[in-house]
């Protein structure tokens, strides 16, 4: 993809949206029969799906913990999910990307109450174009809250940035690729506690928390559209329908 001469034409970015606008999304809460919890999210032309399984008993044995569950993520983009086929297995960024995943959920688990058990998390990318690693973790929230699995919150994720001088929602291959900064960040909302937040690039102290306050409104967006994905799976419905 060649560089274009401006990411942002009177206003508006390459994909006609307004800076501070998200890409439509879709959430599903309990697409997978044979996972214990699960959850698809499309964001714009992101694609990824979330299986949760446990808490069980963990093994290998020596793995245990006597006093708390270990919570195991695991990030892997599909062969392809990109333009440039990506080699299948792990590798460093699908190692970090598993890491911060899983430490921005750990804080909304009561770990504590399953000793010697593991709760595995399994994101798979199945199309990519920039945010995945936050698609991911608002998905894994809802297979986890589908799963049955207490929690304190969900956990909502979203990228902001600058492009062009302008501080952005939720940017493209195109904008993450081209523009100045990337910055995933993950909300638990009702505690209004940051759980994860990266930056590659570099913001002023002010764009900085214009950026922030602009994640924190995203992610607010993403909550309402979690909370009516696992609604519209469990709500009870008149009889009949
Ligand atoms: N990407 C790619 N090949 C790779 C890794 C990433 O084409 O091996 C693309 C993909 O579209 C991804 C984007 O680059 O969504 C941005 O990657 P980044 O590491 O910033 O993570 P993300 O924004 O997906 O959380």
């Amino acid at each position: 993809m060649e560089k274009p001469e401006k990411l942002i034409i009177d206003g508006k970015r390459l994909d006609g949206r307004a800076p501070e606008e998200m890409r439509p999304l879709k959430i599903e809460a309990g697409v997978l029969k044979r996972a214990d919890g699960s959850a698809y999210v499309e964001l714009g032309e992101n694609k990824v799906l979330a299986a949760v399984y446990g808490p069980r008993e963990m093994h290998p044995r020596h793995l245990q913990r006597p006093d708390t569950a270990v919570l195991r993520c695991r990030y892997n983009m599909a062969p392809f999910s990109v333009e440039e086929r990506k080699r299948p297995g792990p590798d460093r960024r699908s190692v970090e990307i598993s890491k911060v995943t899983r430490q921005a959920l750990e804080p909304v688990l009561f770990l504590e109450l399953y000793p010697r058990s593991v709760i595995d998390i399994f994101i798979e990318v199945l199309q990519a174009d920039a945010g995945t690693r936050t698609a991911g973790i608002t998905a894994a929230a809802v297979a986890l809250a589908d799963a049955g699995i207490p929690m304190r919150d969900l956990v909502s994720s979203v990228a902001v940035g600058k492009i062009d001088d302008m501080i952005v929602l939720d940017l493209t291959k195109e904008e993450d690729q081209w523009g100045t900064t990337d910055m995933p960040v993950a909300i638990v909302p009702r505690k209004k506690l940051v759980s994860l937040l990266q930056m590659d690039g570099n913001l002023t102290e002010e764009e900085f928390k214009r950026a922030l306050d602009l994640a924190f409104r995203g992610c607010e967006q993403i909550y309402q559209a979690q909370r009516q994905a696992l609604k519209e799976k469990y709500a009870i419905k008149p009889e009949g329908e």
